[in-house]
């Protein structure tokens, strides 16, 4: 399955969850085996001779094919979670939002000094996520060696804010 069959699978909802978003919805990708399979090859593809410790990735959406990307590469999987649901000890990095500002956190001890770490998030847009997360793994000490995600919309320029980061987006808008 090549990357404009996997595109198949990924749905446009207008004005989701406000007026002029348009939503891309992973749904149809998830429920379909061999097309959730083909994702995961082309996420896997580049990371051949690259170490990597850790998967990290970012709620909710990130877990799906982030718990997959882990256990294909037979390392551990790290969630970065909204505010309030960790449960143990955790630090917390606030982002800017269109309106407004949000957090991130991590738990302490889920990266040590040192280890490699994979981030992955579904959607690219802004960048400004996925850089939150950024800030939690290497104020754990972390190294981040690749961002990884589904798809990524240009427009936005999210590749600016990670400009330090390799980055590896499926599906291009
Ligand atoms: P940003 O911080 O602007 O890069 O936004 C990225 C985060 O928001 C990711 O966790 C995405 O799941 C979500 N997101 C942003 N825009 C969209 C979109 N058009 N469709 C689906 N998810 C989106």
């Amino acid at each position: 399955m090549n990357h404009s069959h996997i595109e198949n699978f990924v749905r446009d909802i207008p004005d989701f969850p406000k007026k002029g978003v348009l939503f891309k919805d992973i749904t149809p990708l998830l429920a379909n085996a061999e097309a959730s399979q083909a994702m995961l090859e082309e996420l896997l593809a580049p990371l051949k001779n690259i170490k990597i410790d850790k998967v990290a990735a970012i709620e909710s959406r990130g877990f799906f094919f982030g718990i997959l990307i882990a256990q294909a590469l037979g390392v551990g999987f790290i969630p970065i979670r909204k505010p309030g649901k960790l449960p143990a000890e955790t630090i917390t990095e606030s982002y800017s939002l269109e309106y407004g500002s949000s957090n991130l956190e991590i738990h302490t001890d889920a990266i040590l000094p040192g280890e490699k770490v994979l981030l992955h998030d579904d959607v690219l847009a802004t960048g400004g996520t996925a850089f939150a997360a950024t800030r939690l793994i290497e104020r754990l000490g972390g190294e981040v060696v690749q961002c990884a995600f589904l798809m990524e919309l240009s427009f936005l320029n999210g590749r600016e804010k990670l400009h330090k980061y390799q980055i590896n987006s499926i599906l291009n808008y």
